[in-house]
């Protein structure tokens, strides 16, 4: 099995990237972003619970998102790995995270960390707003989001430090070229894993 947590500020890249890692991995790519703008979109209670939290750039409440989580894993009992995208924010989402696939007796192996400067990242959100559809991509919002992942979700990178797990990718390059360092990274893990 391999299970990559996907890691990075709004804007990095990280829903474009993971879809290519699903493919040439087989593995299966849960976005928590997706899953939820989805759910927003048929207007089931899940929708309209979170839409308030995302239309103003805030976390959904972990419990909501652990659950969703946990129902969706559950539903790939075969799967030859996962790639957690947007998933956890919060140091709490990723603890249960790991105690949720110790109970499978899984790990997570890798955590990429898509690394971005703040401009570009404005820029790029203001630029995908027209065609994104997306109620988040509002200068406002964008920003809110930034300062979000700052104070809540940042942090993170410590908790999988100390993990061993961190691999850093410049995510400032085109698509093509940080696809290539992702693969990189996986690869070297794969063999040392497979020695
Ligand atoms: P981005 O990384 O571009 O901000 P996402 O699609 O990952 O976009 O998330 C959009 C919004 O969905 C977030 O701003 C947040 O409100 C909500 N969300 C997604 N994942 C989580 C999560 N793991 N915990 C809490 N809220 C989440």
């Amino acid at each position: 099995m391999l299970n990559i947590v996907i890691f990075g500020p709004p804007g990095s890249g990280k829903g474009t990237q993971s879809e290519k890692i699903a493919e040439k991995y087989r593995l299966i790519h849960l976005s928590t972003g997706d899953l939820l703008r989805e759910e927003m979109k048929k207007g089931s209670d899940l929708g309209i619970k979170v839409k308030n939290y995302i239309n103003k750039g805030e976390l959904v409440p972990d419990e909501i998102i652990i659950e969703e989580l946990h129902l969706k894993v559950s539903e790939h009992k075969n799967a030859k790995g996962f790639i957690f995208d947007g998933f956890p924010r919060t140091i709490v989402q990723a603890e249960m995270l790991d105690e949720m696939l110790s109970k499978k007796d899984i790990k997570i192996d890798i955590v990429l960390n898509i690394q971005v400067e703040e401009e570009e990242l404005v820029s790029r959100m203001m630029g995908r707003a027209k065609d994104s559809n997306r109620s988040d991509d509002k200068e406002d919002v964008i920003y809110k989001r930034i300062d979000i992942y700052k104070e809540q979700t940042f942090p993170l990178i410590k908790y999988y430090k100390n993990q061993g797990k961190i691999v850093n990718i410049d995510g400032m390059a085109e698509i093509g070229k940080v696809f290539e360092k992702i693969c990189h990274a996986i690869d070297i893990y794969n063999s040392v894993k497979d020695r």
